[in-house]
């Protein structure tokens, strides 16, 4: 070739990297584009094979890498990756739903989720249909002709009731509907969803699979073939891309998860229980504590429990003074999600996110994050104080 401008230069060079240098982070493939070998490699690239490259959203190295780690975690076959854990559960609604078809959500389900289920409602044609958590094998009395979908949650992220997953899996099986876990507070690490007869796992990875509070990603892992087809014409037609960076940063967490999950585990099952102690706590929402509901069942499907859990106050204090105990606390931050080092607290409105919630008393939910529980426990008990 002729020699090229400055212009030019400054966008091509000849220049090529020694080979065979190798480390253990994964390489960060950042793309757009994807560049073919010839005309020939492009026509014959079929993107949902992932066993070629073809455009930036389809994959990278570094994306298939981390849906195959995820997928083996799982036990799973099959991985996407999506922008965010919500997105992932879109993914899953707008693969499997249409028009006319019916979606079973339990009561206790993450709430943005429930948000989906009314815009499908509203606007989609689609019936979304709540159910009680704790319904087990009674779920088969709530299919319909129509049911395509059974999304579950063990346990639900606030008020902590733990499925009966296999009765329920068992039931929506004799008639051909899918079950969708979300699968995030266990991180797939404590619960073998597709052991219980799951087909579908979901997880927000900006929780422990990352563990830096710092990146939101989703995931969708399946076992069949048929299922993780239709998956990725929805991942594709709603451009669920994710970045490398955020990928690597996913990637990173791995190593440390189970460690870090076991940390949080240890460390709430030790605030919790000494919250159970205090006066001003009426209840531990805790699946691994004998009065959660549902605790039968964590005991027989789980091997842990990570670092959330929830309370209920005493009947007396009002909201004023519970906003005013987490407020006080030094140690919590204030704010949504989990999995990060830091301890997180969160007061909810449960009867602006349950239609069925009986209970009197104010609910907050703790994240035990990775501090010591000594100060944990001290600063929690300044923050009583306060109320
Ligand atoms: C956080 C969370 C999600 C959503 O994940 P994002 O990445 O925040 O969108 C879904 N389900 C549960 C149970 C979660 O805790």
């Amino acid at each position: 070739m002729t020699k090229k401008s400055l212009q030019t230069q400054l966008i091509h060079t000849d220049y090529v990297a020694p080979e065979g240098f190798d480390a253990f982070p994964p390489a960060i493939h950042h793309a757009s584009t994807v560049l073919f070998k010839n005309a020939a490699a492009m026509r014959s690239g079929e993107w949902k094979e992932k066993n070629a490259y073809t455009y930036g959203l389809h994959g990278t190295p570094t994306t298939f890498t981390l849906e195959a780690r995820l997928a083996e975690i799982e036990g799973g076959a099959h991985c996407l990756l999506a922008p965010s854990g919500l997105a992932a559960i879109a993914m899953v609604d707008f693969a499997l739903l249409k028009s006319g078809d019916d979606v079973l959500l339990p009561d206790n389900v993450y709430n943005p989720n429930r948000e989906l289920g009314r815009w499908l409602s509203n606007d989609f044609g689609i019936t979304a249909r709540y159910y009680d958590p704790l319904v087990g094998a009674g779920i088969a009395d709530l299919i319909q002709p129509n049911t395509k979908l059974i999304w579950t949650e063990a346990p639900g992220s606030v008020s902590m009731e733990v499925p009966d997953l296999p009765a329920i899996c068992a039931a929506a099986r004799a008639r051909g509907v899918l079950v969708a876990l979300d699968n995030t507070w266990s991180a797939g690490l404590a619960l073998r969803g597709f052991d219980l007869g799951v087909d579908i796992i979901m997880q927000a990875l900006t929780k422990y699979q990352s563990g830096g509070s710092d990146v939101l990603m989703g995931a969708v892992i399946t076992r069949e073939r048929a299922v993780h087809d239709k998956l990725a014409m929805a991942h594709m037609r709603l451009g669920q891309g994710v970045s490398a960076d955020d990928a690597y940063l996913v990637m990173r967490g791995l190593p440390s998860m189970k460690l870090r999950f076991e940390a949080h585990d240890a460390g709430a099952r030790t605030v919790a229980a000494w919250l159970k102690t205090r006066p001003e706590i009426t209840r531990v929402l805790h699946p691994a504590f004998a009065d959660c509901p549902g605790h039968a069942t964590w005991k027989r499907d789980f091997s842990g429990a990570g670092g959330l859990f929830s309370v209920i106050f005493d009947e007396r204090y009002t909201e004023e003074q519970v906003d005013r105990f987490v407020d006080s606390l030094a140690l919590f931050g204030l704010g949504y999600s989990w999995g990060g080092a830091n301890s997180l607290v969160m007061p909810y409105r449960m009867s602006t996110i349950r239609r069925d919630w009986q209970g009197k008393g104010l609910l907050v939910r703790f994240n035990i994050g990775l501090e010591d529980t000594v100060d944990l426990i001290a600063d929690i008990e300044q923050g009583l104080g306060k109320l």
